[in-house]
């Protein structure tokens, strides 16, 4: 019974590390690639008390000890004043764990109550008053980086809810700076899935404060679009780290924006034909796909002619 239950948590350790060691690689790899962190930085990692900006932290500060450059680490959470926010579960926990903080108060949600009419959403003034606060607060601070928790799936939900209802392809990026010029905005996450956020959390146990709180109706677009990436990751293994290789590996040259290519300028005699060079008859090969892929006909009617 004893040797039963010794492999078992054995086994569950093992697979604590392996997710622990991936998600620090994520983030890792991230911060890299985009070099988000640089010595002396000074990151205000933006917590809500959800599960991706707990694990962000987290990371984060175990990451600390071995990066290569020196950086501080300074958590801030911004109390919307929503009913039922349970003020003591940051506080505590960020005590618990020495790392500086900030709690601060403003009352977005009886702004965001007073200006918008029952029924209509909330969000996008909630959001903007959000992140002008935290902007302000970031001066205050001193921090030279803004840490969001978004993850590689919030990236592709919002990928795909820009094609469909903003006529956009547009996603969330990595790293952005503010209008102004003034805060650089950081998704260390950005190579993380949400499955494994979700499984580090409660082996982590964070104390989660539920996300319902301000009343506001659930994203109704963005479920229906996390309802299609999770049915596809069943349906076809693979399909979503396809899906964010393609957020990686852009061809403007190929795709229909005037402004990311000159296409106005490509003549006879012209040498530059794009990064994928001319394929313009080819018949597309898919190495990695993870589904059957058939050519669509347009392209078989194309070879047949020229050939
Ligand atoms: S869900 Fe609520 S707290 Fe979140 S952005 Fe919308 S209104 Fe604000």
């Amino acid at each position: 019974m004893n040797t039963n239950q010794d492999k078992q948590d054995k086994k569950q350790i093992y697979n604590f590390n392996k997710l622990q060691k991936r998600l620090r690689r994520n983030v890792g790899n991230a911060i890299a690639d985009f070099n988000m962190i640089e010595e002396g930085d000074k990151v205000m990692v933006c917590l809500s008390g959800g599960k991706d900006s707990y694990a962000l932290l987290d990371i984060l500060l175990n990451l600390r000890h071995n990066a290569p450059v020196h950086f501080d680490i300074v958590a801030v959470n911004l109390d919307q004043k929503q009913p039922g926010f349970p003020e003591h579960v940051l506080p505590q926990y960020l005590e618990s764990i020495g790392v500086d903080y900030k709690i601060v108060e403003e009352n977005t949600y009886g702004i965001v109550k007073e200006k918008i009419p029952e029924g209509k959403t909330t969000c996008s003034l909630c959001s903007r008053l959000r992140r002008g606060i935290l902007y302000r607060t970031a001066t205050e601070l001193g921090a030279t980086k803004i840490a969001l928790g978004h993850h590689r799936d919030d990236m592709l939900e919002t990928l795909f809810l820009n094609m469909f209802y903003g006529g956009k392809m547009k996603s969330m990026p990595p790293k952005l700076v503010s209008d102004d010029g003034k805060h650089v905005v950081i998704r260390p996450l950005a190579y993380c899935k949400e499955k494994d956020l979700i499984k580090y959390a409660d082996a982590k146990q964070f104390p989660i404060i539920p996300c319902n709180l301000c009343g506001s109706q659930p994203n109704l677009q963005r479920q229906v679009i996390k309802e299609m990436l999770q049915t596809w990751d069943r349906q076809y293994p693979g399909r979503i780290e396809t899906m964010f290789s393609a957020l990686q590996n852009v061809t403007a040259s190929h795709l229909c924006d005037p402004r990311l290519f000159d296409f106005k300028n490509i003549r006879q005699g012209s040498t530059l034909a794009g990064i994928e060079g001319d394929i313009a008859f080819d018949k597309e090969e898919m190495p990695n796909a993870t589904t059957t892929f058939t050519p669509d006909d347009d392209s078989l009617i194309l070879v047949k002619e020229v050939s």
